[in-house]
Formats: C-alpha cells, structure tokens, sequence
C-alpha cells in the first residue's frame, strides 16, 4: 500500500463505546453506528434523513465496537508498535474523539481492573516484559515524561511545582527534531517506577484543574517513553538504538461554542482548540499531498507531532465514536477526520547511535566510575603486599581471568588489607602505651600520630564505600536483558501469549486482505463480463447503473456535507475574524488616541521577532549579560572626579535652596506636630489664628515656595507657634484646627491644579 519505499501510512483504528445509561434512557432509537469488524468498516446511519437515504460507510485498518476488549485492540493494533518502538523506531499512538467518547479509557482504562487496562498500562507490562525476556548481551534505559498542553502552554506534570512553574519552551534540534526544554525525564527501572510516574502526573493534573472533566475535554496530555538499547553489534562495538514513543489523549474534538464570548473569554476560546483545529490542517495538508506548506508551526501540539505526522514515526490513530444518536453530526466529523488521517506517509527509520543517546553517557560515567574504584583497590591492595612484604606474583595472569572475578578478589584483598592495617596500628598503640622508655609527652604524640593514621584509614575506606555506592545505584539504572526483572510467567502463559498474537496477527493479514479484494472487485467488475445476449446485456447493465447510481447519490451527499461543514466553519472563523478584528482597532484606538509617538517608537524598536518562539518578544533595556555590571559600577575613568551634574541640577544650585518646586506653584507645609500643652487655651486659639491668617493673607508671589526647615521653625517661634507654646488643647480645639489643616490642604491642591493648568 506504500507509495515509495520505506514509507508507510498512518494506521487508523476505529472504537465506538457502548450507549450509557443516559442515551439508553433516552430513546428507544439505538446507536446510529454499525460495524462491521471482518472488513474493517463503520456503517453511520443519519437519525434524521429518511430511510432511503443510503447510508455511509468508511473503512479503516482495523475498528472496535461497544463489545471490543482492551486487550484486542492492544494485541490487533498497538503490539506491533510498541514492538517497534523496542527496535528503534519512532512511535506514536494518538486518541482522537468527542468528550465522552472513550479516549481516556482507551488510553488508560481503568487501572485496577486488568481486563480494562488501557495502552498505556499494557505498554509498560510489554516493554518490561520484553526487556526482561531479551537476551543478557542487550542493556536498556527507559526513560518517562509527562507533559500536557493546555491553552497553548506546554506544562511539566512532573515538575513538583506544577501549578506554579513556567509555562515551557519548544526547541528544535538537527537530531532529535522538536523537544521540550528542561521537561523532568525520569529513569523508570521497573513497571512499578513508571506506574509512580504516571500517577504522579495524573494527580498534577486533577490538582491543577478545578473540574476535571472540563479540564481534561480541554487539554492534551502527552506521556513520553524512551527506550534506549545498546547491543553488541557484528564489528564488535556497543550500537544504541533509541526509540521514542508518545502516547497521546487528546482534547476532546466538539466545537467549542464561541457565540457571544468576549475578551479573555474569546481569546480563551481561540486558544482551546487551537492545538486541535492545526492538527486538523496538518494532517488535510498531508492527506492532500500536493501542498507543499504543512502548518506545523501553527501550534505546539501540531509541533511536538510533527515527527509522528509525515515523518519519521509510526503512528497509530485511534478514533473513539459513541453511539447516540443525538452526537451524529460530531461522529461523522470524526469518520471524516479519521478517513483522511489513513492518507498520510510517514518515513519511518531505525535511529541508530544518536549524538545525544544518554545510555552513552550513563555508560560511559559507569566505566569511569569502575576505573576509579578499581584503582583505589589495587592501591590498597598493593600497599597490603608491600606490608606483608611480598612480591605481586600474577602480574602477568590477569588478563586471562574474567573481569569480575579479579574485582571480586581485589576487594577482597582491599578489605583484607584494611583490617591488617588497623591491626597493625593498633598493635603499635599498645607497643607505645607499654614503652616505659618514653616519655609521657613523646607518647602522647606518638600516639596522636597513629590515631591520625587510623582516621586517615577510614576516610580513605568511607570514600571508597561512597564511590561503590555511587558506581552501583548507576548500574542499577541500567536494566540487562533478562536479569533485572523476574519473569515470573511460565512457559504455558509465554505459549498462550504467543498464540494471542499470532491470532492478532492473522486477523489483521485476513482484513487487510478482505479489503483488497472489495477494491479488487470492483475494477474488475467491467473486464470479467461478457454478454451471450443482448437481454442479459441490458440487465447487467442496469444493474451497473443503478449500483453506480447509488454511489453518485452517496458522493453527492457527501459533498453537500462536506460543504456544509466547510460554510459552518468558514461562519464560525469569520466570526472569531471580525471580533479580533474590532478588539485590534480599539487598541489601536488607545495607542493613537493615548500614547505619545515618541513612546510608541520606543516600544516599537524594541520589539524583535524570535524565531524560536514563533513570537514577538521585548528586547530588554540593558543587554542582559551587562545589566548586572552597567548598573553598579561607574566608569574607571570617572574615579575620584565628582559625579557629572545636570544642567537642571546647576540651575538650581544657581537658583539658590529649594528651587524645585518653584515652577509648580507646590507650597511646602511643615506637619504640624502638636504634643500635649499644658497652659491656657486663649493663647492657644489665638496663636492659631494668628498662623491661619498668616498662611491664607500670603501674598500669591510666596505661595508655593517651599519653605525650608530652619526658616519654618523660626517663623513658628516668632508667631508663638502652637509647636512650642505649651498650651493644653482640648478635643474640641483639636477637632477645629484638623479642620483647618485639612481646608489648608484642599486649597493647596486647588492651587497646584490651577499651576497645572
Ligand atoms: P473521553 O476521555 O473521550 O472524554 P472517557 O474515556 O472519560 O472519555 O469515557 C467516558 C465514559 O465512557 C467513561 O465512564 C468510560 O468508562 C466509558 N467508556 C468509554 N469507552 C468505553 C468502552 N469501550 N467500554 C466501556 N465503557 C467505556
Ligand atoms: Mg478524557
């Protein structure tokens, strides 16, 4: 079925869930979905035409109806990929469907019940399993990511500040093509670790979102493995192969209603199926193949594909359908999408030895390791001999013996040589001890000496320890083809496996093949007749006619459904065109109307289009890597020479004190902190006065100047200000003079404002 060798389609599978409860309740109509499983077809029948109506029908690799098992589908069609994905390949299996219709439980199923474990589930049972079951010349890595794309963001699940953390980076890289930057990766050993793994972004997830339902028909959640395996190849060096597999749920695909939604909103709306409507475009524009341009940049999710779609990946779409009747017009939207999806090529290829496989990495830090640990054996082993003053006779024999053997008997030796060594210092302590000759100070130091010794010993031994540590927790990250894991089955079960698949296996050859011959068939339909009468003739043909006739009807219909989804969606853009539109000429109202040009040419010559990023960006106002050092440090130059001055700051030097208020008609008030009095109140009240009238009957030239300090207390005590008149003031008095403060004040304000003007 491949166009050009070494490339491959996207397999596409279909599942229809059973009515719940709810539909069942509804109406006596049934599901308006048939199947047919032998040939791979999905019969869709409209609710609402008439009976005459034909019906419509699709055909895919392989569908799944409401009594469909779990373990089916993963054995007919997710076994093969995984197995790939084990080999090297790319790999991606993607559920695609309405809310409600079965993705998640696809996907995952339900955990506890092993009959209704999803993909994801099983895929971890097969990868382990097959790690295990492999042959002990082979070591693996497995490593887990969890991320999920929710309005345009790209968020770590696994990431213990999830909620809060930064949105993400796309990056693409020559080799790996597009990844996530800085995305936890976690090195799984066993089932039970990956499991841990995907619960701990499962629980993010539902943390993260109030309602989870809305939440989850409304982001993507993307689950990474990758296998890395390293395998002696026939030139006798180590070769990795690294597959990569993205198990994918996606958001659910009813349109999102966008009538009369405003502001945040809208843009809310624009960016919930954005991810979605590009996945849509890229894989029209791939179906097509005559466009060149495939809009992969248009959104994360269509980037973070972009392998898995016409490129290097096999893929697997799962479309999930339900059966109610009242879903229709969603369920045909999605047997299109899916129909068009079985177009696409992809070019898939072994990735063998890539630059940045960690399993290098791992393995080289492991030797590393080795070496250091074994060299500090052999040191202490030697020093042992050199004690026992003995020669190292099997110098020349090492190579003969296997590697482990001789590290197990120079850790032996190691330890042995330890335990000799404190036996020896403390035999010499107690020699000390026990020397009458010495003198008590003499012993003292000697024996300080040898504890010194013994301390050095056993740091020396605590080093080595750590470094056996370190070297084995490492080694353990590596999992050996089968010694790691107990394969606990037995060769009954093994068989019984093995038997699923081939059963899997033929179904699959035996449809495949079913579908051929239907295509076969009809081609072949004009050349195989031919006619003893002309009567004959006339009713082959008729029969011809009408069984052509009644493709024309269906066609027709189908076109006349494609167009009407096409208008509704052209309806449905131009509305979301015209509401942005509207929002962009009132900003643009704002920037004529508000900003000042010499403002707006500042911000425009800032802004710088990252590619990257796919946006505009800010230039920051000091080049970054200079920020820290421009804004502290003054120039060498200008040392010991005062700070350079404005021609403002002269001017009011020149000016004379407190110039700078004056161009803005600002008087100046000293607080009026009035600490308990003690005298009479006459004197009081009148200072009061005294002051009020002399602030309100300034003439307008002194208004406004700020008064300083010194002068403003001299003046208080020339007028027997209330400052250090000790006067006792009653609340009364103290209510007026507030009053007064507060119309002194108004005033002021009143004269700034008027300045203003
Ligand atoms: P989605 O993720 O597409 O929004 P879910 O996977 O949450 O939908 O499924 C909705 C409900 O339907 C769940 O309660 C699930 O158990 C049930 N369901 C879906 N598919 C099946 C199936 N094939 N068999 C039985 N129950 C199913
Ligand atoms: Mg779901």
């Amino acid at each position: 079925m491949s166009k050009n060798k070494g490339s491959e389609s996207v397999k596409v599978v279909v599942r229809c869930r059973p009515l719940n409860r709810k539909e069942e309740s509804n109406g006596p109509a049934g599901g308006i979905v048939q199947m047919d499983l032998r040939l791979g077809q999905v019969i869709l029948r409209n609710p609402r035409a008439s009976a005459s109506e034909p019906q419509k029908t699709f055909t895919f690799d392989a569908v799944y109806d409401a009594s469909s098992k779990q373990r089916d589908l993963y054995d007919e069609s997710v076994r093969p990929l995984i197995d790939s994905a084990l080999a090297g390949f790319n790999g991606t299996i993607f559920a695609y469907g309405q809310t409600g219709t079965g993705k998640t439980y696809t996907m995952q199923g339900v955990w506890l019940d092993p009959e209704k474990r999803g993909v994801i589930p099983n895929a971890f049972d097969h990868i382990f399993t097959h790690i295990s079951r492999s042959q002990s010349d082979k070591q693996y890595l497995v490593r887990a990511s969890y991320l999920e794309i929710y309005r345009e963001e790209v968020r770590d699940l696994l990431d213990p500040n999830h909620g809060t953390a930064r949105a993400l980076e796309l990056r693409e890289s020559p080799d790996t093509g597009v990844y996530v930057r800085d995305l936890t990766s976690c090195v799984c050993k066993s089932i039970k670790e990956i499991e841990e793994v995907m619960n701990v972004g499962n629980q993010a997830r539902a943390v993260g979102a109030t309602d989870m339902n809305e939440h989850s028909s409304r982001s993507h959640a993307l689950f990474l493995i990758t296998v890395e395996c390293s395998q002696p190849g026939p030139d006798g060096r180590k070769h990795i192969r690294v597959g990569r597999l993205n198990l994918v749920d996606l958001a659910g695909s009813e349109r999102q209603a966008k009538t009369g939604v405003q502001g945040d909103r809208l843009k809310e709306a624009a960016k919930i199926n954005l991810s979605l409507s590009a996945l849509g475009n890229v894989i029209s524009a791939l179906a097509d193949g005559r466009s060149g341009h495939v809009p992969y940049r248009d959104s994360k999710l269509t980037r973070l594909l972009q392998d898995s779609l016409g490129g290097n990946a096999k893929t697997v779409m799962v479309a999930t359908l339900g059966p109610a009747p009242q879903h229709y017009e969603e369920t045909l939207t999605t047997l299109r999408y899916a129909n068009r999806a079985k177009n696409i090529q992809n070019q898939p290829r072994v990735n063998e030895d890539p630059k940045d496989a960690l399993l290098r990495e791992f393995q080289r830090e492991i030797a590393r390791l080795r070496a250091q640990l074994n060299h500090r054996k052999w040191r202490s082993k030697q020093k042992k001999e050199q004690v026992e003053g003995e020669g190292w006779e099997r110098d020349g024999d090492e190579e003969t013996e296997g590697e482990d053997e001789v590290e197990v008997e120079v850790e032996k030796e190691a330890q042995e040589y330890v335990k000799l060594e404190e036996q020896r210092l403390e035999r010499e302590k107690e020699a000390i001890r026990e020397d009458q000759f010495l003198l008590a100070e003499e012993k003292q130091r000697l024996l300080g000496e040898k504890e010194r010794m013994m301390g050095d010993l056993r740091k020396e031994q605590e080093a080595t320890e750590q470094l056996t540590a370190k070297y084995k927790a490492m080694e353990s990250k590596l999992l050996v083809g089968g010694k790691n894991i107990i394969d606990h089955t037995n060769e009954q079960q093994k068989m019984l496996e093995m038997k699923r698949q081939e059963i899997a296996e033929q179904s699959r050859s035996e449809r495949e093949m079913q579908q051929q011959m239907l295509v076969q068939d009809e081609e072949t339909l004009e050349l195989r007749e031919t006619f003893t009468s002309l009567q004959q003739e006339v009713e082959a043909k008729t029969k011809k006619l009408k069984k052509l006739y009644a493709k024309l009807q269906c066609i027709k219909a189908e076109i006349q459904d494609v167009n009407d989804e096409h208008v509704r969606s052209r309806q449905e853009l131009e509305q979301t065109q015209n509401e942005l539109t509207r929002e962009l000429k009132f900003k643009y109202l704002i920037i004529e109307n508000f900003i000042p040009p010499e403002e707006k040419n500042k911000i425009m010559n800032r802004l710088t289009f990252d590619p990257e990023e796919d946006q505009w960006k800010f230039q920051p106002l000091v080049p970054a890597e200079s920020k820290s050092s421009q804004m502290k440090k003054r120039p060498t130059s200008a040392v010991g020479y005062k700070r350079p001055i404005s021609q403002y700051a002269r001017v009011a030097i020149a000016m004379g004190a407190h110039s700078r208020y004056r161009a803005e008609n600002i008087m100046f008030l000293e607080l009026d902190m009035t600490p308990p009095n003690t005298s009479s109140l006459d004197r009081s009240t009148e200072a009061e006065q005294n002051q009020s009238r002399s602030v309100d009957n300034s003439p307008t030239k002194d208004r406004g100047v700020r008064k300083s300090p010194t002068s403003a207390q001299s003046e208080g005590v020339a007028a027997g200000s209330s400052t250090h008149a000790n006067v006792w003031v009653t609340a009364a008095e103290r209510d007026k003079r507030q009053q007064q403060n507060e119309n002194l004040s108004n005033k002021n304000l009143r004269l700034k404002r008027r300045g203003d003007r």
